[in-house]
């Protein structure tokens, strides 16, 4: 049973935030930075976040040419360049709040890389710099296929590389213990191993292991950040989990690919991390069986990254792969980011679809400006 002493000072805040992957966390600092007086709780489940912010690529990216006509053609023009404007602010936030050199920011630039499926979009490159001039100042991608062959890629199977300078690459873990310790530093508290399993009228119960007992803390107002596992404690809004998969080599001597890159619509990316490189993706070679909450694998996607390395990246290349781990990400059926007010005490947000990295430190303002 708890003492007096924790019931006094451990179980009433103003706010509380379930989940410390980076929407949370960046939703905690955004509120603490507007009203330093609000006493904010984060409930995370896991030891470490258990979701998609540490287990990512560490790509800041706000999507590659042919990920971009995809989505035109799904959204349209106008919705496909607001998610663009606010993915390039959400980049340009985080860098404000954490700076370039605690979240290990290269600015290597980023690249599409060009099969025959896709040559289409070359033709189409500069209807896209047109569209998205308004955001960037200047065009975003340019025709690079010279790289082909310096970055040693199968010239066979790549036909065209698409570059733009304005992407880069993070190192994902030293991101987090950044914000984590940011968050610390303006007065958050994080408790870990706290799994919200009920929550309502801006009470909120979690199991209490160590004395086998149910404990609710109360505050003014819920901001369920859960992600993937969103549908768990609400039905709103509706999130499907989309499993990733990544790889990871050792360091390869002559390694000549620099910076971040995209195939497939986004499907696959890789990059180099120092002298390795990270390969993931590959969910759409079986949606159904990547509709997943397990941290597990699939066997056949886990043999196509290793393919696309073998023949693709790194053909002649000697390697081994060294580590390889899963993320869970969270997908809402139109692949936009969202806020729910359930009622007057819980908020329900979700940034991610893929490019969260970029995307919660925008919407964290967006969720703190509705929580006041
Ligand atoms: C393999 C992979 C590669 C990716 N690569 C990139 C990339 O390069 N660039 C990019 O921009 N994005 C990338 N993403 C997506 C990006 O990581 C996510 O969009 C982003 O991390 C989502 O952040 P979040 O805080 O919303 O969710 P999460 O990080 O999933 O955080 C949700 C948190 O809530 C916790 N939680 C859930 N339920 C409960 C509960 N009931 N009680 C308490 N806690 C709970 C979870 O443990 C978790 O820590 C990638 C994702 C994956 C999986």
């Amino acid at each position: 049973m708890l003492s007096f002493w924790e019931k006094n000072s451990f179980l009433n805040y103003d706010i509380i935030i379930v989940g410390s992957g980076i929407l949370g966390l960046s939703t905690a600092c955004e509120i603490k930075e507007r009203f330093p007086e609000k006493n904010i709780l984060v409930l995370e489940r896991g030891i470490l976040p258990t979701g998609a912010s540490t287990k990512n690529a560490g790509f800041l990216c706000f999507g590659s040419l042919t990920e971009i006509l995809a989505d035109i053609e799904l959204k349209g023009e106008a919705q496909t360049l607001e998610l663009v404007e606010k993915r390039w602010k959400g980049i340009n936030y985080l860098k404000e709040r954490l700076s370039e050199n605690k979240i290990g920011y290269h600015p290597y630039g980023g690249y599409d890389l060009i099969d025959t499926k896709h040559s289409t979009a070359i033709r189409k490159m500069d209807g896209v710099n047109d569209l998205l001039r308004r955001i960037f100042g200047k065009d975003v991608f340019a025709v690079a296929d010279s790289k082909i062959k310096e970055f040693g890629f199968d010239a066979g199977l790549v036909s065209h590389l698409i570059y733009s300078p304005f992407e880069a690459q993070i190192d994902t873990g030293e991101m987090m213990k950044t914000l984590i310790k940011y968050a610390q530093f303006l007065g958050v508290q994080i408790v870990n191993g706290a799994e919200v399993k009920e929550l309502s009228g801006g009470r909120v119960s979690v199991w209490h292991s160590a004395l086998g007992e149910q404990i609710t803390f109360a505050s003014d107002m819920v901001i369920i950040c859960a992600n993937a596992f969103m549908n768990r404690i609400s039905q709103e809004p509706v999130v499907k989990p989309g499993r990733g998969q990544v790889l990871i080599t050792n360091e390869i001597e002559d390694l000549k690919l620099k910076g971040i890159f995209h195939y497939d619509e986004g499907y696959y990316y890789f990059r180099n991390y120092g002298k390795r490189v990270i390969i993931g993706g590959g969910r759409n070679l079986d949606f159904k069986k990547e509709e997943s909450y397990e941290f597990t694998y699939n066997d056949m996607i886990i043999s196509d990254l290793k393919n696309k390395l073998d023949k693709m990246i790194l053909p002649g290349v000697k390697y081994e792969i060294a580590d390889k781990w899963t993320g869970i990400m969270g997908f809402t059926e139109n692949k936009l980011p969202e806020i729910k007010v359930i009622d007057s005490n819980t908020i329900a947000a979700l940034s991610c679809n893929g490019m969260g990295i970029a995307l919660s430190s925008y919407i964290a303002r967006e969720i703190a400006v509705l929580s006041n």
